[in-house]
């Protein structure tokens, strides 16, 4: 058994228009090499001009990550050689990023765990290459797409903090909660505006230096990370078992075989001879400019969760859940105000809507259901028009129908029998056909009362008011209530 430690390197594109030295779009999807110009597709003679907006994105996604910003910071040139970069060096920034010594706060296994953000800093994608075959190794050719080349981007560097690959998974999941809070990312990794890389390496516990290190790359999903990880927790464990020293390397995760593929010996930082870029001037911020874009910040994640516990009176568990989505957390909000009772409507969606959209697999704004929809249905169930069971059935049905709770109660006859009149006949004739269990109820047995309410609510259809039902049994069997 080893400790297991993993930092993770995050790259996040901003959610601009235009790019990040030119005003070509960055609309996702476009046919190949139809966004771009002499400037992002690095001709000489051309010069650079920064988007003030990617600037802005990245500091507010710096103050959301809990960051100190650099009042003066610039950019510099990482050199590499790779035919999607065609200036042959990305413009980034190395010793004077933007945005420093932050933290995320996140639960793992009900204790609330800390990673430190050791820096964000701001630079531009690369192109896309398109590979003639599944992968790079078995392609005969492989096609540039520089449309994506010239996006912003934002590349977010956490301290060695986690201590699992669960632990990765999860603060991963509550980064990209609050990049979207921000509104600096749409983090969609299936299209590639969310990308993480991941370094691991294992110790003995008790030993503090930290050991050779594997960055693992290719990670299409969290739960690719996770594997991932999972895998190399084993791998490095096996070599450390047999007295071996773990290798320094960069390796790309094949997710069909599930396993880690050497690519290449880790390049150091000098391998990249950074420079500051001439033709860029320095970015320097007033301390005026930064409280404009920290104010303009919405509620965050963690100030919405606080407040939902204060003001609604939830359980810190709801207020977490409800706030792990901020189309949930809305949706939340707005049925309260319509309906009241809080822990009611948290119930509803955190369980039931939150079912139904994982059933769907959609994401929660994606909703086919409104909250005043959600109230209404509430109002039903509070009113005694329908049972809390049949409410279940009915949000099943608003959902796929998009019709509303009222309507569907009415054309379903679901309404409760809750008339006296009527409930009493049934109950006389359940009395009348079970005479055992009517015994066992007079003998003062209480399950047996149990049984009867379930014969009622057969021949109801589950449409008697259980409620009632009980009741006018315990009258006509006992002489009270
Ligand atoms: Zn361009
Ligand atoms: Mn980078």
């Amino acid at each position: 058994m080893y400790e297991v430690i993993i930092g993770l390197e995050i790259h996040a594109e901003l959610l601009t228009d235009s790019k990040i030295w030119c005003g070509c779009s960055t609309r996702f999807g476009a046919d190949a090499n139809t966004q771009v110009c002499p400037i992002c597709l690095g001709l000489p003679g051309t010069l650079p001009v920064l988007n003030e907006r990617a600037l802005e994105l990245a500091v507010k996604a710096g103050l959301a990550l809990g960051c100190e910003i650099n009042r003066f910071s610039k950019f510099d040139r990482k050199n590499y050689f790779y035919p999607d970069l065609p200036k042959a060096y990305q413009i980034s920034q190395y010793d004077l990023p933007l945005c420093r010594n932050g933290a995320v706060e996140f639960e793992a296994n009900g204790e609330i765990r800390r990673v430190r953000i050791n820096r964000v800093h701001l630079e531009e994608e690369a192109g896309k290459s398109v590979h003639s075959g599944d992968n790079i190794m078995g392609s005969e050719y492989s096609l540039i797409d520089y449309n994506r080349g010239g996006v912003p981007l934002i590349e977010i560097v956490t301290e060695p903090d986690l201590r699992s690959p669960e632990e990765a998974r999860l603060f991963m999941e509550k980064l990209r909660t609050i990049l979207l809070y921000a509104g600096v990312s749409d983090c969609r990794m299936e299209e590639g505006s969310l990308r993480v890389d991941a370094n691991i390496s294992l110790r003995p516990f008790g030993e503090t230096e930290l050991r050779e290190r594997a960055e693992v790359k290719n990670l299409n999903s969290f739960r690719a990370l996770q594997r991932a990880l999972e895998y190399e927790v084993r791998r490095q464990s096996a070599i450390l078992d047999a007295g071996q020293r773990v290798e320094q390397d960069t390796r790309h995760w094949n997710d069909q075989k599930g396993v880690t593929i050497s690519m290449r010996s880790k390049e150091d930082a000098e391998d990249y001879r950074y420079f500051p870029d001439p033709d860029l001037v320095p970015v320097v911020l007033t301390e005026e400019q930064i409280e404009t874009w920290r104010r303009e910040l919405p509620e965050l994640p963690d100030q919405k969760a606080a407040r939902f516990i204060s003001q609604y009176g939830l359980p810190a568990y709801d207020a977490r859940v409800l706030t792990s989505s901020k189309a949930m957390a809305d949706f939340f909000e707005a049925a309260v105000e319509r309906f009241g009772e809080p822990k009611t409507v948290s119930n509803w969606v955190m369980v039931e809507v939150q079912r139904l959209v994982n059933e769907a697999g959609i994401e929660f704004d994606a909703l086919p259901i409104g909250p005043g929809d959600l109230a209404g249905l509430l109002e039903l169930v509070k009113r005694g028009t329908i049972s809390n069971n049949v409410g279940k059935e009915v949000l099943e049905e608003m959902f796929k129908t998009g019709k509303s709770a009222a309507d569907i109660v009415k054309e379903r006859g679901l309404e409760q029998i809750s008339d006296t009149g009527e409930l009493e006949a049934i109950v006389e004739q359940v009395i009348a056909e079970n005479p055992g269990p009517v015994q066992d109820v007079r003998d003062g047995k209480e399950k047996a009362i149990g049984f009867l309410v379930g014969q009622v609510m057969k021949l109801t259809k589950g449409k008697a008011n259980p409620k009632m039902v009980n009741e006018l049994l315990r009258q006509k069997l006992t002489g009270g209530a």
